[in-house]
C-alpha cells in the first residue's frame, strides 16, 4: 500500500473512532455523514449515497458502487455497523473516543469492532474509484445503526422499509468471523456461515400454596426442579449442516489425535455415538453439535414459612438453523412433560408469550464459490499456508437479518487480533497498527478479486 494510500487509511479510521457513536449520547448519523462527504469527494454520484433512518440520530449510510452496465450479476451487499458499545473515561487507560497511537498498537472504542473494517471498507471504495476500477457487479455498503443495543437496528430497518437499495444475491458482514492472530502472525481466518438463533423461555410451576408446616406431595418448586434435571439430562439431538460439517473437518486436522479420531467418526453415517458422547462434553464443540437449552435463572416461594405458590426458571436456547423458537417450545414441553407446567416464549422486547416465533432461520445454503474463490486467492496472496474455516456463530450478528431474508451471509475481514487480546465490548479495545493496515489491504484486495470474477 502506497504512503498516501495508508495516510487515508489512518485518517477514515481516526476520524470514525472520534465521532461517539454510542446508543447513549453518540451519533450514528454523523458518522454516516462524515463516509458520506468522504465518497462524494471521491467522485461518487449523490444519488449513490443515501443517507436514511428511523430518526435523526440514527441514519444509516448505503453507498452503491456501480457495476459494470449491463451486468446480470446481482449486486453484493456489505453490512457494517457504525454504533459502539458504550466505554466510560474512568473504566480505560486512554480517553476511548480519542484515537490513540501507541507502542504499536491503535487504541479507541470500535478499534476492534468494528470501525477498522468500516474504514477499510469505505477507504477500498475510494482507491477503487480513484483507479477507475469497474466491478462486474454493483457493491453496495451498508453503515448501519445499533448492531450492539438500542432500538433502531439500521439493518432490519433497511430490509424492512427499502429492499430495493440493498438487495444482493449474498452478502458479507465484517463484524463475523475473523483473522486470529498469534503475535500479529495470523493463525487461521473463520468465515461465519451460519448462526444460530437466541430464544429465552419461562418455565413456571404454580401451585395453591398454603403453611410450610403442613406440606404436601405438590410443591411448585420440586415440580421445576425435576423439570430442569429432564433437561439436564436430556440434551437435544445431534444435527450437522453443511457449515459444522465443514468446520469439524477443519478442526479435526488442527486438534489432538483422539479429538480428531472422533471428529471423523461424528463424520461417518452412522456417527460414532461414543465420539459424539466424548466430543460433547467439551462446550465448544458441543455448542456446534446441537440445540442448546440451559437454566439461566430461577425466582421461587415468596416466605420462609409458606408454600411456594410459583417457581420459574429461565430457560436459554441457541437453536441451530432450520428451526423455530416454537419447535423449541414444543420440545421442552413433551421433555418435561408435566402438564402443571407452562413453558413461554420470551420476545426480544421481554414479552411473554404462550406461543413462540415459527420463525425459523433459514439451513445454511452450500459454500458458495463466488465468495470462497475469491477468498482463498486473496488469503494465498497474503498469508499464503492459512486455513480458512467456516463456522457456525453460536451467538448472533446482524447477519441474522440478512439470513431471514433470505440473502446469504458470509462473515469475516482480514482485520488480525491476537488469540488472548478480544477487547469488543471490553476496556482499551486496541488493534495492532500493523494487522490493521494489513486487514484493509486484504479489503481492498479481496473486493475486486470478488468483483473481477
Ligand atoms: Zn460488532
Amino acid at each position: 500500500m502506497s504512503e498516501p494510500d495508508r495516510q487515508l487509511a489512518h485518517d477514515i479510521f481516526k476520524q470514525l473512532i472520534e465521532i461517539n457513536t454510542t446508543d447513549s449520547v453518540g451519533n450514528v448519523t454523523t458518522a454516516a455523514d462524515a463516509m458520506r462527504q468522504r465518497l462524494l469527494a471521491a467522485g461518487f454520484p449523490p444519488d449513490d449515497l443515501q443517507l436514511l433512518g428511523p430518526n435523526d440520530r440514527k441514519k444509516n449510510l448505503v453507498a452503491r458502487y456501480r457495476g459494470r452496465p449491463g451486468s446480470t450479476l446481482k449486486p453484493v451487499l456489505i453490512i457494517c455497523h457504525v454504533d459502539v458499545v458504550e466505554a466510560r473515561r474512568e473504566d480505560w487507560t486512554t480517553d476511548p473516543f480519542i484515537f490513540t497511537e501507541k507502542d504499536g498498537f491503535f487504541y479507541g472504542r470500535g478499534t476492534q469492532d468494528m470501525k477498522d473494517a468500516d474504514a477499510a471498507v469505505v477507504t477500498s471504495f475510494i482507491r477503487m474509484k480513484r483507479e477507475g476500477f469497474v466491478p462486474d457487479r454493483d457493491i453496495i455498503l451498508a453503515l448501519t445503526a445499533d448492531e450492539e443495543g438500542g432500538k433502531s437496528n439500521g439493518v432490519d430497518w433497511l430490509l424492512t422499509n427499502h429492499r430495493d437499495l440493498v438487495d444482493a444475491a449474498f452478502a458479507l458482514n465484517p463484524d463475523a468471523g475473523g483473522l486470529t492472530t498469534v503475535d500479529g502472525k495470523p493463525l487461521i481466518l473463520t468465515v461465519e456461515a451460519t448462526e444460530k438463533t437466541y430464544a429465552d423461555f419461562h418455565v413456571t410451576a404454580t401451585n395453591p400454596g398454603g403453611h410450610s408446616s403442613l406440606p404436601r406431595k405438590d410443591n411448585a418448586m420440586y415440580e421445576l426442579a425435576h423439570a430442569l434435571l429432564r433437561l439436564e439430562a436430556s440434551p437435544f439431538p445431534f444435527e450437522l449442516n453443511e457449515v459444522t460439517r465443514a468446520e469439524i473437518k477443519t478442526y479435526s486436522q488442527m486438534v489432538p489425535k483422539q479429538e480428531a479420531a472422533d471428529m471423523r467418526a461424528i463424520l461417518r453415517t452412522p456417527p460414532s455415538k461414543v465420539a459424539l458422547a466424548r466430543l460433547s462434553t467439551n462446550p465448544e464443540y458441543n455448542s456446534i453439535l446441537r440445540t442448546t437449552c440451559v437454566a439461566t435463572m430461577e425466582t421461587a416461594g415468596h416466605a420462609p414459612n409458606a408454600l411456594p405458590g410459583r417457581a420459574e426458571a429461565n430457560v436459554n436456547c441457541r437453536i441451530l438453523p432450520g428451526h423455530s423458537a416454537e419447535e423449541v417450545r414444543q420440545d421442552l414441553i413433551r421433555l418435561f412433560n408435566d402438564k402443571a407446567l407452562t413453558v413461554d416464549y420470551v420476545t426480544d422486547a421481554g414479552m411473554v408469550m404462550g406461543k413462540g416465533s415459527e420463525r425459523k432461520s433459514a439451513p445454511p445454503p452450500p459454500l458458495n464459490p463466488q465468495v470462497f474463490k475469491p477468498l482463498e486467492a486473496t488469503v494465498a496472496a497474503m498469508w499464503p499456508g492459512i486455513k480458512i474455516m467456516p463456522e457456525m456463530e453460536p451467538g448472533a450478528s446482524d447477519s441474522i437479518y440478512t439470513m431471514a431474508a433470505g440473502i446469504p451471509s458470509y462473515g469475516f475481514s482480514g482485520m488480525g487480533i491476537d488469540r488472548g487480546d478480544e477487547r469488543a465490548h471490553g476496556r482499551d479495545e486496541r488493534i495492532r497498527a500493523d494487522s490493521y493496515y494489513k486487514g484493509v489491504q486484504f479489503e481492498y484486495l479481496y473486493l475486486k478479486a470478488l468483483a473481477s470474477q
